[in-house]
C-alpha cells in the first residue's frame, strides 16, 4: 500500500487482527473472581451443578400432587420455605410453599396462593384447572452438570460473574493482562496539574487511553510524554520493548512532527505507514521494535478516540483470545443532510434522540466535548451524501469499554 492511497478502514483491521492471530497470549492466571471482571476465559467454564439443583417453586402458594385433588379439600401437612429441605409429601395432602423453596418429593403441581381458598379448619380449595409442573422450575432447567456454560475467549462481565457464581465457583482461569505501554509524543505536551508553558497544551489523551486500556483488561505501563526527537522516540521504543506486549503511542504521525515514530520503526524494526480512509484519524503507524507491535495514534485526541475503538481496541481483545472484537452496531434515521460526499469514511458524534442521530455541532477532530456529549459514533461511509431520515450505521460508545 503506498502512502499516496488510502486504505479502507476493513483493510487496516484485517492486517491489525491477523497480527493479533499471531500475538495471542498463552499466559493465563487464577484469580478471585470479584478479580475477572473485563478478563478473558482462558478455559471452557464446565457446569458442577445442575441448575436450579433441586425443583423449585416459582411461586408463593401450596404444592399437591394432582392425584390427590379428587379428595379437595387438603390439609396442610407441612411448611417449606426457601433454604428448607422438605420432607416427602404425606398422600391426600398439601404443603404451604414459598418462592424458591425445594418442592417436596412426591408433589407435582404449585398453585398460586391468589388462586385456592383457605378454609376456617387450614384445609385448601383449589379454584382453577391445574397441570403436572405448573409454577415448578425444574431440576437443570437453566443447565445440567457437565454442560459447558461459557467457553474459553468469553469476555467477563457482570452477567458472566454471576453465571459462575450460581455454580459456586470463587475463581476464574482467566488469560494474563496485556501489558500495554502507553506513550504520548509531543514537544507541547504537559501533564495535568503542571504549570502550562506558552506554546504548550495538556495531555488528554494518556487519561483517555490509559483508563479504555484497563477496562479492555490490559496492564498499562504509563511510558510518560516523549519528544519529538528519533534519538529519544529509539531509546524509549528499545526499553519499552523489554516489558510491553504492544507500545501505543499517541501523535507524531503527521508530517509535521517529521513522522517521528515512522522513521524510528523503519530504521529499527518494521514499519507499516497507513493513511486511512478514516476521519478523524487518517494517519495511522503500525509496526514492530523487535518483536513487539507498535501501534502509532494520531494525536489529535478524538482521532486518538476513534482509532483506538475500531482499530486498536479489537486488536487487543484479539490477542486475549476473544473471538467476536467487533462492537455492535445498529441502523437509525439521521437527523442532519449530509451534502459533501468524502473519499474518507466519517465517523461524527452523535447524540440519539428517540433513535434519530443528531449531531454535536463541532465535529473538529480535535475537539473532544463532542464525546462527552455524544451516545456514540455515526458512520458516513465513503462518497455517500444523505438526506434526513437516511438511514446510518450507529456504534454506541458503551459497546466500545
Ligand atoms: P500529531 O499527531 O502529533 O501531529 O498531533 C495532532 C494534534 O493533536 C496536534 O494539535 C497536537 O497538539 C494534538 N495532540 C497530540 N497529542 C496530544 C495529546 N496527548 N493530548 C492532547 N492533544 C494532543
Ligand atoms: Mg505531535
Amino acid at each position: 500500500m503506498s502512502w499516496a492511497a488510502l486504505m479502507p478502514v476493513e483493510d487496516a483491521l484485517e492486517q491489525l487482527l491477523a497480527m493479533a492471530n499471531e500475538q495471542c497470549l498463552a499466559d493465563s492466571e487464577i484469580l478471585a473472581l470479584d478479580d475477572a471482571c473485563g478478563r478473558v476465559l482462558a478455559s471452557d467454564l464446565v457446569a458442577t451443578l445442575d441448575l436450579p439443583p433441586w425443583p423449585n417453586s416459582a411461586m408463593d402458594g401450596y404444592a399437591l400432587n394432582l392425584a390427590d385433588l379428587h379428595r379437595q379439600p387438603l390439609a396442610v401437612s407441612q411448611r417449606v420455605y426457601a433454604g428448607l429441605a422438605p420432607d416427602a409429601l404425606l398422600p391426600g395432602s398439601c404443603a404451604r410453599i414459598f418462592t424458591g423453596a425445594p418442592v417436596p418429593p412426591g408433589a407435582n403441581c404449585v398453585e398460586m396462593q391468589e388462586n385456592v381458598e383457605v378454609l376456617e379448619d387450614g384445609r385448601v380449595r383449589f379454584l382453577q384447572p391445574l397441570k403436572i409442573g405448573q409454577n415448578i422450575r425444574a431440576q437443570g432447567q437453566e443447565n445440567r452438570a457437565g454442560d459447558i456454560l461459557l467457553r474459553v475467549g468469553k469476555r467477563l462481565g457482570p452477567f458472566e460473574l454471576a453465571v459462575a457464581a450460581g455454580q459456586g465457583l470463587a475463581q476464574l482461569h482467566v488469560v494474563r493482562r496485556p501489558r500495554v505501554a502507553l506513550l504520548s509524543t509531543g514537544d507541547e505536551l504537559v501533564e495535568p496539574g503542571l504549570p502550562l508553558r506558552p506554546g504548550s497544551i495538556y495531555n488528554s489523551n494518556r487519561v483517555l487511553l490509559a483508563h479504555w486500556l484497563r477496562e479492555l483488561g490490559c496492564e498499562v505501563i504509563d511510558a510518560g510524554i516523549l519528544p519529538d526527537r528519533p534519538a529519544q522516540t529509539r531509546l524509549k521504543l528499545e526499553q519499552l520493548q523489554v516489558s510491553a506486549d504492544l507500545i501505543l503511542t499517541t501523535g507524531g504521525v503527521s508530517a509535521g512532527d517529521a513522522d517521528c515514530l515512522g522513521q524510528v520503526l523503519r530504521d529499527n524494526g518494521k514499519a507499516l505507514l497507513w493513511k486511512l480512509a478514516i476521519k478523524p484519524g487518517k494517519p495511522l503507524t503500525v509496526g514492530h521494535i523487535g518483536a513487539v507491535p507498535v501501534i502509532g495514534l494520531p494525536g489529535n485526541p478524538t482521532a486518538a478516540l476513534v482509532t483506538f475503538g475500531l482499530l486498536a481496541r479489537p486488536y487487543l481483545l484479539r490477542i486475549q483470545g476473544v473471538e467476536d472484537v467487533m462492537p455492535l452496531s445498529f441502523t437509525v434515521k439521521a437527523g442532519f443532510a449530509w451534502t459533501k460526499s468524502a473519499s474518507r469514511r466519517e465517523y461524527l458524534r452523535a447524540r440519539l434522540e428517540t433513535g434519530v442521530a443528531v449531531l454535536y455541532p463541532n465535529q473538529s477532530s480535535g475537539v473532544l466535548l463532542g464525546a462527552t456529549w455524544a451516545d456514540g459514533l455515526v458512520e458516513i461511509t465513503e462518497n455517500s451524501t444523505h438526506q434526513v431520515g437516511d438511514p446510518l450505521r450507529f456504534i454506541p460508545f458503551n459497546e466500545l469499554f
